[in-house]
């Protein structure tokens, strides 16, 4: 690929080994200390379904903003009072990550023929519907619980968990 873009991009070396980047899928322990706010990839707010996190920083920057200015502007900036921006983007967020956690653990243990099903299973078996009701492109647990309770959706997903 690299040889077919390295002219039109302006890839001299394209022996170069690829920058490599962690999707951090997973929160860290505590986003809020004295003088010290969290946000973004550094907190570990990323979606756990794709790994997509723009949506996720811009929401806990804004946050961040609200509460780091309000603090400011009434010169209290010790961890105590920046909670609140913990609380605020978990107020909005837990759900989230309370339902991606559990559909990433199901999913990474799909096999290629499992995921082969489930794609017979969303042409055939009315999981096309659900999903056109359900999904939201920056909210997925409407979808993953509609998904769990689906019965042949749900016996195909946890299947490698019955062995
Ligand atoms: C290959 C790839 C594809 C992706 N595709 C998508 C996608 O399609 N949709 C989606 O939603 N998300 C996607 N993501 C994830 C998304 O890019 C990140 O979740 C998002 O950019 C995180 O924003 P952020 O502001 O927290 O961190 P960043 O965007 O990483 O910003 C951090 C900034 O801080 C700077 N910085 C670091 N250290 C210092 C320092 N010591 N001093 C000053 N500055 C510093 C960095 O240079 C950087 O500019 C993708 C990620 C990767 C790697």
């Amino acid at each position: 690929m690299l040889a077919q873009v390295a002219e039109r991009w302006g890839i001299v070396d394209d022996t170069l080994p690829p920058r490599q980047k962690l999707l951090p899928l997973g929160t860290i322990a505590r986003t809020y200390g004295d003088r010290l706010l969290v946000v973004g990839d550094a907190a570990g707010l990323v979606k756990p379904t794709t790994g997509g996190g723009i949506y996720y920083s811009i929401l806990s920057g804004a946050l961040a903003a609200e509460i780091g200015s309000d603090g400011l502007k009434h010169d209290r900036l010790d961890g105590a009072s920046l909670a609140a921006y913990e609380h605020a983007w978990r107020d909005q967020l837990a759900d989230e990550f309370d339902a991606q956690h559990p559909l990433r653990a199901v999913v990474s243990r799909l096999t290629d023929e499992d995921i082969d099903e489930l794609f017979d299973l969303a042409r055939t078996d009315g999981i096309m519907p659900i999903v056109r009701k359900t999904v939201r492109f920056n909210r997925h647990r409407d979808l993953i619980q509609a998904l769990f309770r689906h019965a042949p959706a749900r016996k195909l997903l946890f299947r490698s968990f019955a062995l």
